[in-house]
């Protein structure tokens, strides 16, 4: 008998669907702070890899449920990926036709697993920003009574994370202490659901939020002007372009507005790109957790709360999506395809199979 046995999950599920959420909380047991406790809630667990399946299933379910969208009815997304991979996957699972815009700057493997997952993508210059992206999914719904899911703004964002990721948080560290949660944005559909019930079943956490340092949109202090739809006027003076995918898009969405103006969270740190990325590195390379740029980021914010939080205290940082989303990116830059030196004299070793 092996020295581990699993159970299963006691259930047979109807769709894939019905996969997404309830994802692990992982202690971090290598490189973590000396005088705290880090865990990590690791999105990629979801059925499409990233924390974006349960906004999906959520503005798709919802739109269903209120005859927003019609049986075979195309939907269509302005997104920086993982939304739209998410939304790929639902589409696919329920029989809508979906086609997402997208900045040519953002990495290959995003566009063909959305391709590969039967959607199509538009692509709009890089130079217009997540602006130009929303525009013209914008101009494609209007031209053609698709249904546009409006991430950036819908209600559905947050619910989903007030209904899900914030009660699978509260069951996780029932009884148990929970000093911080770590989080970044893109849309702020996390901080704003989770901060909900965090801040009115666990009062005590305190809730850290995190944008880069070259794109402290929040920070600055300058407000985003907004049409009556509550979508971007224009782009955020603020804003530069960084490399942490899928946070801190060109404007500040609406659905993060919420979070700002109801001072949802305690303390507004500033990341550095490099670090994110050093940060996921040795995530993956010392404890075998496959994060992106952006889970490296929320990792090296946790690690900065620890250096000043009180001993025994216990962090939660929140993990958006997998590492494999990125192998053509910044991350996996400096990972040979060939052999090392110190490989080739593993190689020459041995007698067989010399290259
Ligand atoms: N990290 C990544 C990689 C993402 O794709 C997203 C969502 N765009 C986030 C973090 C932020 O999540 P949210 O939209 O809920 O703020």
């Amino acid at each position: 008998m092996a020295s581990r046995q699993t159970e299963g999950r006691g259930r047979r599920y109807s769709s894939i669907v019905d996969t997404i959420g309830d994802t692990p909380v992982i202690r971090i047991n290598r490189i973590g702070p000396k005088n705290a406790t880090i865990y990590v809630k690791f999105e990629a667990f979801n059925p499409a890899a990233s924390v974006k399946d349960r906004l999906a299933i959520s503005i798709i379910e919802a739109a269903e449920k209120d005859g927003r969208l019609k049986p075979g009815q195309t939907v269509v997304e302005a997104t920086s990926g993982n939304t739209g991979i998410g939304l790929a996957m639902v589409c696919a699972a329920k029989g809508y036709p979906l086609v997402i815009t997208m900045a040519d700057s953002f990495s290959i493997e995003r566009r063909r697993l959305m391709r590969f997952l039967g959607a199509k993508v538009v692509l709009t210059p890089r130079a217009e920003k997540a602006v130009g992206m929303y525009k013209k999914a914008v101009e494609l719904a209007e031209k053609n009574d698709w249904f546009l899911a409006s991430q950036f703004e819908t209600p559905d964002n947050a619910d989903i994370h007030e209904a899900t990721t914030a009660r699978e948080i509260l069951a996780d560290f029932d009884g148990e202490r929970l000093d911080y949660f770590v989080t970044g944005y893109g849309t702020g559909g996390t901080v704003s659901g989770v901060s909900r019930v965090l801040r009115k079943e666990r009062p005590d956490t305190k809730i850290i939020l995190t944008e880069p340092d070259n794109a402290a949109l929040i920070a600055s202090g300058v407000a985003q002007e907004r049409t009556p739809s509550h979508a971007p006027e224009s782009g955020h003076p603020a804003w530069a372009p960084h490399p942490i995918q899928g946070w801190t898009p060109d404007f500040i969405p609406y659905v993060l507005q919420e979070a700002i103006d109801g001072a949802y969270y305690d303390d507004l740190l500033p990341v550095a790109g490099a670090d994110g990325i050093a940060w996921s590195k040795r995530l993956a390379a010392e404890e075998g957790i496959l994060t992106g740029v952006s889970g490296g980021s929320t990792f090296a914010v946790s690690m900065k709360v620890a250096e000043t939080a009180p001993e025994g205290s216990v962090i939660l940082c929140m993990l958006p999506d997998t590492g494999e989303r990125y192998l053509s990116t910044p991350l996996f830059d400096g990972i040979p395809e060939d052999m090392t030196d110190e490989e080739e004299a593993l190689s020459k070793s041995t007698p067989g199979f010399q290259m």
